[in-house]
């Protein structure tokens, strides 16, 4: 396959130690990186200014970290998590693990502030769009142990933090890529309450039905794969390509290091083609396509 025509459309190049990209990977088409919470906004946007051609910046929350972000000026730490975590219920066991755990959170963070910082990134860089934002109804918040607490975040409010981001996206006419576990959905009624469709479901595991409803309802939204999450389950992955349409197909790697972006997308691009009959430079055009259309 010849790099040059290779797409990964997510990827976290700045999760690595050392933030850089290889030649090999700067050869190729374009890669999408990934900002996920406050520090590493501005690791991307320094990997930008050095290779601007082929990578093309986020800017976003991603939603591991949306319980420290709140809407409500001056409000508490204590109520604030207590709200996040417990949603209106009263439960003895999250209760005890939220004062455990208090002292170590930071003090909610206001998200308009950082709005406000993902909206400058967009206006002072056409190139730059908006991810990694979504919705995750597995993650739980890890105890001072490191070990899994009970304690998530209320989908509203997880919801609320994506749909915030997403409306600078269509304010802006920006691509955003969107994370969505175990939350189908969730992640239509952000898409609805959006109400935008240049979104790119990344890693996509909704399965075959979540895509099917999605290409009904939202046809301007795409379809990203990635061997690192979809082949956990191979029969899963190959029912949901079967049923991606082929104008909204894309290939990402959703990996830290950089020298395998290549491979990682030629491999899942091989399981694409063999999915549709199609040769694997067929895939290829259509990807740099579907992904030259979207920008
Ligand atoms: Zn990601």
């Amino acid at each position: 396959m010849d790099i040059g025509m290779l797409v990964d459309t997510h990827c976290h190049p700045t999760d690595s130690s050392v933030v850089n990209l290889s030649k090999s990977t700067a050869s190729m088409y374009a890669i999408c990186a990934m900002s996920t919470h406050i520090e590493d906004q501005i690791k991307v946007e320094e990997l930008h200014g050095v290779h601007p051609d082929v990578v093309r910046p986020y800017y976003g929350f991603h939603p591991w970290w949306s319980h420290i972000y709140t809407f409500t000026e001056g409000i508490g730490k204590k109520e604030h998590y207590e709200a996040l975590f417990l949603n209106g219920k009263k439960e003895d066991i999250k209760l005890q693990q939220i004062d455990a755990l208090l002292d170590a959170l930071p003090s909610p963070i206001h998200f308009q502030i950082l709005l406000d910082d993902v909206e400058r990134r967009l206006q002072r860089n056409a190139r730059a769009q908006v991810g990694e934002v979504g919705i995750d109804k597995v993650f739980r918040v890890k105890g001072k142990d490191g070990k899994l607490t009970l304690l998530q975040t209320s989908i509203e409010h997880q919801k609320r933090v994506a749909v915030e981001q997403i409306k600078l996206a269509k304010k802006y006419n920006r691509v955003v890529s969107m994370h969505s576990v175990s939350a189908t959905q969730g992640s239509m009624d952000i898409i609805r309450d959006a109400a935008y469709q240049k979104i790119v479901l990344h890693s996509c595991g909704i399965g075959k039905n979540g895509i099917d409803y999605c290409q009904r309802q939202f046809p301007g939204v795409h379809i990203g794969f990635s061997t690192a999450i979809n082949t956990r389950s191979m029969k899963v992955l190959e029912d949901s390509i079967a049923v991606t349409r082929l104008d909204r197909i894309l290939s990402e790697s959703d990996l830290p290091v950089e020298t395998e972006y290549a491979n990682a997308v030629e491999s899942i691009v091989e399981i694409i083609a063999r999915v549709k009959n199609k040769s694997r430079s067929e895939i290829v055009h259509y990807i740099k396509s579907n992904f030259d259309k979207l920008f």
